[in-house]
C-alpha cells in the first residue's frame, strides 16, 4: 500500500450540497506514485492512502488506465520543458507560480517568478516578505527585532516588525540593514511576524 503523509488538509469542498472530497492534486499525486511503483515493480497497487496529521486517513482506488495516462502526460510536460530550455528559453519564463503551486515550495528565497506573482490575496499560513531592512537590533532576551519595509509579499505592503529567536537569522538581518532581503516562512503571532525554524533570509536584488 502506498502511503503519503500530508501536513495540510487532504479534503476540499465538493461543491454546493456535496460532501468534501479528496483534493484532486493529492489524488493525482498518488496515481503518479502508483505508476512509478508499476514501472519499477511490474504490479499495480489497488489502493493508496493519504494520511493527514489530523483526522482520519483516506484511501483512494488506483485505476491503472488513468494512472498510465497521467504519467504519460507528466512525461510529456517534462519533455516539453527540457526542449524549451534546450531552445534557449529562460526558465523563469516557464514557471507557473500561484498560490497553491508555490505554497509549500522550498525555493521562495531564490525564485524570482514567485515574487513577481505573489499577492496579499494569497491565503498562505506561512508568509514570505521582500523589502528593505530599515533597522535590525538584538535584544537582551536573545531575540532580534527587524523593521522591514515590505513591498512584495503574501501580506499587505507596509512596515513590519519581524522578530526572530534564531541566532543565524537574527545575524543575517543585522548584516542586511539598509539592503533588500527576502524572508520566508514567517507566521503571524499576536499581530507580529515571527520567524519559524524553517525561515530563511536571502538577498534581494534591486
Ligand atoms: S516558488 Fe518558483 S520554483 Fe517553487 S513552485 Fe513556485 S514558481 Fe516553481
Amino acid at each position: 500500500m502506498i502511503e503519503d503523509y500530508k501536513t495540510g488538509a487532504i479534503l476540499e469542498a465538493g461543491g454546493e450540497r456535496l460532501a468534501p472530497k479528496v483534493r484532486e492534486s493529492y489524488r493525482q499525486q498518488l496515481l503518479l506514485y502508483a505508476a512509478m511503483h508499476h514501472n519499477t515493480e511490474g504490479v499495480w497497487p489497488k489502493r493508496a492512502r493519504l494520511i493527514p496529521l489530523e483526522g482520519e486517513p483516506v484511501d483512494i482506488a488506483i485505476d491503472p488506465q488513468e494512472a498510465s495516462a497521467l504519467a504519460m502526460a507528466a512525461l510529456t510536460l517534462v519533455d516539453t520543458y527540457n526542449a524549451a530550455l534546450a531552445a534557449g528559453r529562460d526558465p523563469r519564463d516557464l514557471a507557473c507560480p500561484g498560490q497553491d503551486t508555490c505554497k509549500w515550495c522550498g525555493y521562495h528565497g531564490v525564485c524570482d517568478a514567485v515574487w513577481e506573482a505573489m499577492s496579499p490575496e494569497w491565503e498562505w499560513s506561512y508568509h514570505a516578505v521582500e523589502g528593505l531592512v530599515l533597522a535590525a537590533q538584538p535584544t537582551s532576551r536573545g531575540l532580534t527585532n527587524a523593521d522591514v519595509n515590505v513591498e512584495r509579499s503574501s501580506v499587505p505592503s507596509g512596515t513590519y516588525r519581524i522578530q526572530t529567536d534564531t541566532p543565524a537569522v537574527g545575524a543575517a538581518l543585522v548584516r542586511a540593514q539598509r539592503s533588500r532581503v527576502r524572508i520566508t516562512n514567517l507566521r503571524f503571532v499576536g499581530g507580529r511576524l515571527v520567524t519559524t525554524p524553517t525561515s530563511g533570509v536571502w538577498s534581494a536584488q534591486e
